[in-house]
């Protein structure tokens, strides 16, 4: 597994390039983990510029804030009432302890394993690969895992690639940019893919088609 893996990192770092993730930086990275669950990017950009713009990007600021005000400020990215709720909580925790390790990050109620990783490798640059519906996604097209369970997809990911945080951080926004630019969901682009000689799911397409 570690060939195949570094194999996939490589083609798609010759494919895309360096993606410099993640866009914005210290507290703008966890407020931005916890506004992209469940929308796309666009939507917290627009989120993050309401927060800048009512110069509410800072801890102080998002304490003192009321829920309505930041459920107005953040309406963009949606599922803005409960969104705001996951913030104060992230705030609250943040003001007293500036640097949570995972497990602490956990015991927010609404942040999940995927949440927590993005802050934890992005933010506080430790090494915790994540893993998203683009990565089950994708592994499962290729055919190197067929599950759904997040913390066994990561095992497998940090167990055979080199320890490095920028492999983990640089390895993670590949897969979005592939998962966006040519394996989407419902019209995967196989054609002009650079996996497609490797790919499970595209061979068998092929197979499909020349037995037609
Ligand atoms: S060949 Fe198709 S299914 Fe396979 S990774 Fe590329 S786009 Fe996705």
């Amino acid at each position: 597994m570690r060939e195949e893996l570094l194999d996939l990192y490589n083609n798609l770092y010759e494919e895309y390039g360096s993606q410099n993730w993640w866009p914005g930086e210290g507290l703008e990275i966890a407020i931005g983990a916890v506004l992209t669950q469940q929308t796309n990017w666009k939507n917290v950009e627009k989120a993050l510029l309401q927060l800048k713009n009512a110069h509410c990007l800072n801890i102080d600021c998002l304490q003192k804030i009321s829920i309505e005000e930041l459920e107005k400020l953040i309406k963009s990215s949606g599922f803005y009432r409960v969104k705001a709720r996951r913030l104060k909580n992230l705030i609250e925790l943040l003001s007293t302890n500036p640097q949570p390790d995972r497990k602490t990050l956990l015991s927010i109620k609404g942040l999940g394993d995927e949440t927590a990783d993005s802050i934890m490798l992005y933010l506080f640059e430790e090494k915790y690969f994540v893993i998203d519906s683009y990565t089950f996604r994708i592994m499962n097209r290729l055919g190197l895992y067929n599950g759904k369970n997040y913390l066994e997809l990561q095992r497998i990911f940090m167990n055979n690639l080199p320890s490095k945080l920028q492999l983990y951080q640089e390895y993670h926004a590949l897969i979005v940019k592939h998962a966006k630019s040519h394996c989407i969901k419902s019209n995967p682009q196989c054609v002009n893919c650079a996996l497609n000689k490797r790919c499970r799911y595209s061979i068998e397409q092929n197979k499909k088609s020349m037995e037609r």
